[in-house]
Order: C-alpha cells, then sequence, then structure tokens
C-alpha cells in the first residue's frame, strides 16, 4: 500500500503518479479494454488533499462521461487502496493529452494481451484414412457480418448447418476473392461438428482433392479411395474452379459426388463464379446446380463498417470511428483488404504503442498502394522539401477543423454544416493540389465538375468579404503546411 502522506516536489508528482497507476491496473480488468483505453487514455492524478482525490481528464467530453460511468468504480478502487479516500473530483486539463510525463501513456503500461495465434493450415487424419484439412475455429457464424453482399450465402449455410443433407444440398457458393467464401464454408463445418461431434467432416481444397485423386488412380486404389469417402457425413471442397481439366479427375470427382448425394451425405462447394461459368464438363455443372446456388459479392460501405469493428475486437484492437470510416471508404474492393489494412494497423499500434491516426491508416495504405487518392507531384515546380499535401491531407484537415468526418464530407449529404467544409475542400484542392475540377469531382463521390468548379468560386468569392471564412481557409492552409 502506497503512502498516501505526500512530500512537496518532484517526488510528489511521481507518487500520484505510482497512485494513479495503481488505480488503474485495478480498474482496467474490470473493463473491456477498449473502454479503458478510450476513456482512462491521458488521464491523470492532479492531487490528494484531505481525502478528496483529484483525477485530471484531457477533455471536456470526458467529464460527463466518467462522472456518469466511471466515478463508483474509480472511488471503490481507491478506498481499496486508500480508505481515507472519500470522494473524487474531475478536472479538466487539456494539457495532459500526450505529456505522459504527467498523465500515464496507457497503451506502453497496458500492453495487449498476446493474441491467439491462428492454428495453421494442419491436416487431420479421419477415419480410413480420409484427409482433411483442420477447420479453422476462427471462422463461425458468430463472426460473419451479414449484409446484403452476403445475405442468402450465409442463411443457406446456416440452415445446411442445422440440417445437413437436407433441402440445400449441395450448396453452391460464389464470388469474388476475398468475400467470405472459405469464412462461410469452414464455419458450417465448425457449427455441423458443434452439434454433432462424431459426424466425418471433410474440409478440402480443390486442389488436395485432385492430389489424391491422382495418387489414388496412380496407385490402383481407386476402389478404396471411393470406399472412404463413403464413410465422410459432410464433404466440403473450397474453389472447384481449380478442378483439374483432366477428364480422369473429373470423373471421380462426379462419382465421389454421386455417391455422396445418393446416400444423403451434404456436400459444401465454392467457387470463384457460378456452375454454367466453370469450365468443367456438364454432367457436373448440372449436379451442382441441383442445390442451392448463393452468392457472396462486395460489401457495401455499411457493411464494411460493420465488418471492421468486428474485426478490430477479434483482434483486440480500438480505432476510432474516423479511422474506421476512412479505411471503409477506401478499401473497397474486399473484406480481405479491409481486414489487410487492419493488420498492418494492429502491427503498427504493436510496434510503436500508439493508436493509429487516419494519417497513419493513409500512410499504410499509400504503402501497400492502395491508395486512391495520391495526386501526382506537380511536374515543373520549385522542390520544396515538404512533401506536397495530398488530397487525403485536405480532406482530413478540413475535416479536423470542422469536426465534420471525411465520409460526410464526400458523401451526399446537404446540411450547412458539412456543405461549407466540403466547398472549402474542393477549394483548397483545386488551389494546392492542381488537380482538375473533373478529379476533384470524382474524388467527392463521382459530383460533377461544374458542381466543383461553383464550390471553388463562391469560396473564392466569400472570402473577400468575409474576414473569418478568410482566417479559416487560412489555418488550415497553415496546417497543410501550403502557405
Ligand atoms: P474467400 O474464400 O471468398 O476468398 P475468405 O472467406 O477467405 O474469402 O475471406 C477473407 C477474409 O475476410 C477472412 O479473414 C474472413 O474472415 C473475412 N470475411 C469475409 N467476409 C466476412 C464477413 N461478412 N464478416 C466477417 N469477416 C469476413
Ligand atoms: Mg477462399
Amino acid at each position: 500500500m502506497p503512502t498516501m502522506a505526500l512530500a512537496a516536489g518532484a517526488s510528489t508528482d511521481t507518487k500520484l503518479r505510482d497512485l494513479w497507476i495503481e488505480i488503474l491496473s485495478a480498474i482496467a480488468p474490470k473493463l473491456q479494454r477498449s473502454q479503458f483505453i478510450t476513456w482512462f487514455k491521458d488521464t491523470a492524478v492532479l492531487g490528494l488533499d484531505a481525502g478528496t482525490l483529484v483525477i485530471g481528464l484531457p477533455l471536456p467530453m470526458f467529464l460527463s462521461w466518467h462522472m456518469e460511468h466511471y466515478r463508483a468504480l474509480t472511488l471503490a478502487v481507491v478506498q481499496d487502496i486508500d480508505p481515507s479516500v472519500h470522494q473524487i473530483v474531475y478536472k479538466v486539463d487539456v494539457g495532459l493529452k500526450d505529456n505522459h510525463e504527467r498523465s500515464v501513456d496507457i497503451l506502453t503500461l497496458f500492453p495487449e494481451p498476446r493474441r491467439r495465434k491462428l492454428p495453421g493450415r494442419a491436416e487431420v487424419m479421419l477415419a480410413e484414412g480420409i484427409v482433411s484439412k483442420v477447420l479453422n475455429p476462427r471462422y463461425s457464424f458468430d463472426n460473419f457480418v451479414v449484409g446484403a453482399n452476403n445475405r442468402l450465402a450465409q442463411a443457406a449455410s446456416q440452415s445446411v448447418a442445422m440440417q445437413p443433407g437436407g433441402k440445400y444440398n449441395p450448396l453452391f457458393l460464389y464470388g469474388g476473392v476475398g468475400l467470405g467464401k472459405t469464412h462461410l464454408l469452414q464455419a458450417t463445418g465448425n457449427a455441423i461438428l458443434k452439434q454433432m461431434p462424431k459426424a466425418t467432416v471433410v474440409y478440402t481444397t480443390t486442389e488436395d482433392f485432385t492430389n489424391q485423386v491422382i495418387e489414388a488412380i496412380q496407385h490402383q486404389k481407386m476402389e478404396q479411395f471411393r470406399r472412404r469417402y463413403r464413410l465422410v457425413d459432410v464433404l466440403i471442397i473450397d474453389d472447384v474452379q481449380f478442378l483439374a481439366r483432366t477428364e480422369r479427375t473429373q470423373e471421380e470427382f462426379f462419382h465421389t459426388f454421386n455417391a455422396l448425394y445418393e446416400d444423403r451425405k451434404q456436400i459444401i462447394i465454392s467457387a470463384d463464379r457460378p456452375p454454367q461459368e466453370l469450365k468443367l464438363e456438364d454432367r457436373l455443372v448440372s449436379r451442382f446446380e441441383r442445390g442451392m446456388i448463393a452468392d457472396v459479392s462486395e460489401p457495401d460501405y455499411e457493411t464494411r463498417i460493420a465488418i471492421l469493428t468486428e474485426k478490430a475486437s477479434e483482434y483486440q484492437i480500438f480505432l476510432d470511428m474516423t479511422v474506421l470510416q476512412f479505411i471503409a471508404e477506401h478499401a473497397t474492393r474486399s473484406v480481405r483488404e479491409l481486414e489487410g489494412i487492419l493488420m498492418q494497423a494492429v502491427a503498427l499500434y504493436e510496434l510503436e504503442q500508439r493508436m493509429p491516426t487516419v494519417r497513419g491508416i493513409a500512410e499504410i495504405m499509400r504503402k501497400l498502394n492502395k491508395d486512391p487518392l495520391v495526386e501526382e507531384p506537380p511536374v515543373g515546380f520549385e522542390s520544396t522539401p515538404k512533401r506536397a499535401p495530398t488530397f487525403q491531407d485536405v480532406i482530413e484537415c478540413v475535416s479536423r477543423y470542422y469536426s465534420v468526418s471525411v465520409q460526410d464530407m464526400i458523401g451526399a449529404s446537404r446540411v450547412r454544416e458539412i456543405l461549407l467544409p466540403r466547398q472549402i475542400a474542393m477549394f483548397l484542392g483545386k488551389k494546392h493540389l492542381r488537380v482538375s475540377f473533373v478529379r476533384i469531382g470524382e474524388l467527392f463521390s463521382g459530383r460533377d465538375h461544374t458542381t466543383v468548379m461553383n464550390a471553388v468560386e463562391k469560396i473564392d468569392e466569400k472570402m473577400q468579404n468575409d474576414p473569418q471564412l478568410l482566417r479559416e481557409v487560412r489555418a488550415i492552409e497553415q496546417e497543410l503546411g501550403v502557405v
């Protein structure tokens, strides 16, 4: 137990800090990590006097939140450490932010718990020498985010999981790379095994399956191979677009498929395109078409946000909403892309123990070469040592200055609070990035170039008569480092 009688001078600060660390250590396990980080980052004990503990908060908005949610908890924890404390008061001190000599650097002191390692792609030997890849427990229905892009596929998978060999047989899922097919396939396998632990669920890639067939053919063990597969309850084959073109493999596949199907065993297949577009034998295609066919496509913006939120909590990283929005706005191709950026953010966070900012994410995306907004540097100008601002810099800067989200500014909203920042961003984009009106229009969700021209003219004009606006625009330019 620390001594509460505080000596004067530098050691007072140290003691208060130690006390706060002790308190935080007791609070941390009681809260969700993301909450703890959000609300206790950059806080401090500012004083302790006559039973009153003064807690410093870095932002005014923390005040009511702490009073409402954490005061009782904090007091209880403090009283465990020092029963003489009978009240807590809060004080906002914006200087605490990023001054870790005074405040506590939560991310360093409470580092990320070790994450579960992903199991490798090990194989298991099931009964009778049947080989299956180990299902990855990370893939479940619980952590699969449902959106318009995958609703049918998810519902069909779940229904198969509840009733394998029932009405959706075979189940055929198709769609582009990184959109969740493998996740759904494995989630279905996992769910079936949970209900029926004794079931023989085989999950295999088409490549592995093909190799087994080829091997059996070479060793003249086809009979044995077929017999084995008759014991399978659920056969899941991923990526059948890779089914070898050889007639013999396809024929064997066809027989295995038929045998299982006739025994009412569940078959689940994925591919990157619908059955009729696969370059496979007709009879195989028509078998695939017998059951349920569902596609997965690219998630829309809201679904991307939901997926990011889900992944962030899975990886136990806390990300600001503006950061999530920024990623969701720019990573539109696949869920894998979203996840890739998030993983980089996690790595950055672990390495540097700092929360990823929009700028940090933009940097990551630039490195991953996924930045749709990077402009070519202007040609023929004096080169300045400073990096020229990108469109992202402009939009972020304006977004921060007016506290409106990047998404809103780029998006369709017509409310006044958004309109002005948007026009300013267009104006600054035109002035400093030296890109065309058309290009700027594209960057703002494909707006017409005349809209951009009007906005730029309007701000230009307004600045002549509106000193307040002029000051605001100058302030942003200063932040951008262009004046
Ligand atoms: P595919 O097999 O279609 O190429 P995956 O199933 O491997 O794609 O998905 C790529 C990554 O994206 C996986 O980590 C998966 O967990 C994740 N993912 C895809 N869709 C979703 C979703 N709707 N909700 C949560 N995670 C998803
Ligand atoms: Mg896959």
